[in-house]
């Protein structure tokens, strides 16, 4: 096009802007511009899932050593080595950044790595000088942690920083009843630290389907986490034995997993008329289009739906529409999610307290301790349960919390949104022995 450096100009090379990125100049043949002022591949592949599950992984031996002695294996304690695990650590992420060049070179993307922020409706600016024209921009910038204005706050640290700590604390203070702060508990406890967490509500994992949420809870604090509930940190201070946090004792490290906030100070949207929300996000329509026309966002910046794979799908939406000249909206409708918590949960469509607002319901759900955790001794129990709606039987909701939950999710997470129905579920022949056949074996709903 006449005029224009590029035809696309993304702003953030996150999950959703690389995705956008890749398809618009790959398939849609589309000249692109991608600016990314920090490390290639954003929260997820930088300081966000990938580096968390990695963390979660190690945090899972000192349990399988109990476990493989009770299946007969002499195996003597050994040691974790935190310096040794962050260096392996940071070899695969920078594997991985180099996988996320190499695709959006291959794809014909010309990466700047530097900041950008918009002129006008099709300029940006890098913070090299350099200006370019494009006809659409997209922004894909992200979000960051919020930490509230607490006196003392600057003694805490964020997620951000949970993967260059120089080393493991004695005793850590999470605050939050979140995913991050929920995963990052179970991650800690499980590599020794002793971990209390503060939650502000009355039961951690708001949101989320109640029996499941009070079950992964129960089955952190069997695990040795203290959970705190009702319980606002109002100041941090530093004392001569560590970080005192008023009411719930003195820590080395205090964690804030207090949400987190688009990234959109500073970009220049306002003057130019892009409206921005009550918690700064950009307001966009199902197009991912803002109120300047030739101005796109997708993902965390925009506050939709706050995942990864949901980014990436906003944004091929937004490749296809522009530049193949297929129209696609994002389907934002019962997307499966996984909280790496342990026990992990897995969850998909609506909870039992969603589901009874919207017509009567018939709930099978049971608890049982796994043939593998029952053998070695464990006392943790799995949670199977499905939501039904009374009338059309469909399953409205599904709701698993124990080892690979989240594996487990993504395939029922097929059935719920083609509509299946429970009989559609019980039709289905047990795979044997495994948990997951619980799925289709409920034969009585335990309440309507
Ligand atoms: P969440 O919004 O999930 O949780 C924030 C937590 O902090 C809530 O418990 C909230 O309490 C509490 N909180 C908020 N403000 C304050 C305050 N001023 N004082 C005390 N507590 C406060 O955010 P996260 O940071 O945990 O995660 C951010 C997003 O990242 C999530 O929305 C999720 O989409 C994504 N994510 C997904 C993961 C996954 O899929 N496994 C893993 C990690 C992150 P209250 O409940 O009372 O509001």
């Amino acid at each position: 096009m006449a005029g224009f450096d590029y035809d696309l100009f993304v702003i953030g090379g996150g999950s959703g802007g690389v995705r956008a990125a890749r398809i618009a100049a790959g398939e849609g043949g589309a000249r692109v511009g991608l600016a990314e002022e920090s490390r290639m591949g954003g929260t997820c592949v930088i300081r966000g899932c990938v580096p968390k599950k990695l963390m979660v992984y190690a945090s899972e031996f000192a349990e399988l050593i109990e476990e493989a002695r009770a299946f007969g294996w002499a195996i003597s304690e050994g040691r974790f080595d935190w310096a040794r695990f962050l260096g392996s650590l940071e070899a695969e992420l920078n594997r991985l950044e180099a996988a996320y060049r190499g695709t959006l070179k291959n794809a014909g993307v010309t990466i700047h790595d530097a900041r950008a922020v918009l002129e006008d409706a099709h300029t940006v600016r890098l913070s090299t000088g350099e200006r370019f024209r494009a006809k659409h921009i997209l922004i894909a910038t992200g979000g960051r942690p919020f930490v509230p204005p607490v006196p003392g706050a600057d003694l805490a640290v964020t997620s951000n920083e949970m993967f260059h700590l120089g080393a493991l604390p004695r005793r850590a203070l999470v605050v939050g009843g979140g995913y991050i702060a929920s995963e990052f508990a179970c991650i800690l406890n499980g590599l020794g630290v002793q971990v209390t967490q503060a939650y502000r509500g009355d039961a951690i994992l708001r949101g989320f389907d109640d029996e499941a949420r009070a079950h992964v809870a129960a089955g952190m604090v069997a695990h040795g986490i203290d959970i705190r509930l009702n319980s606002d940190v109002s100041r941090l201070e530093q004392a001569e034995g560590g970080i005192r946090a008023e009411g719930l004792g003195e820590f080395d490290l205090v964690l804030y997993a207090t949400g987190r906030l688009p990234n959109t100070e500073g970009l220049g949207l306002e003057a130019l008329g892009v409206e921005i929300g009550a918690r700064g996000q950009i307001v966009v329509d199902a197009w991912s289009q803002t109120a300047v026309p030739s101005i796109y966002a997708v993902g965390d910046v925009t506050d939709r739906v706050n995942l990864t794979p949901v980014a990436i799908r906003e944004g091929h939406a937004f490749a296809d529409t522009v530049f193949r000249g297929v129209p696609t909206k994002a389907d934002h409708e019962t997307i499966a999610s996984a909280v790496f918590t342990q026990p992990e949960m897995g969850t998909v469509g609506l909870s039992e307290e969603a589901a009874r607002k919207l017509g009567p319901v018939q709930i099978y759900s049971t608890t049982f301790r796994p043939m593998r955790g029952a053998f070695a001794g464990q006392p943790d129990k799995v949670l199977m349960k499905l939501v039904v709606a009374a009338d059309s039987r469909k399953v409205l909701g599904c709701h698993i919390v124990g080892p690979d939950a989240g594996e487990m999710i993504q395939l029922a997470a097929i059935a719920v949104k083609i509509g299946a129905t429970k009989e559609d579920f019980d039709r289905t022949v047990a795979v044997h022995p495994t948990m997951a056949e619980e799925l289709v074996t409920m034969r009585k709903p335990v309440r309507s």
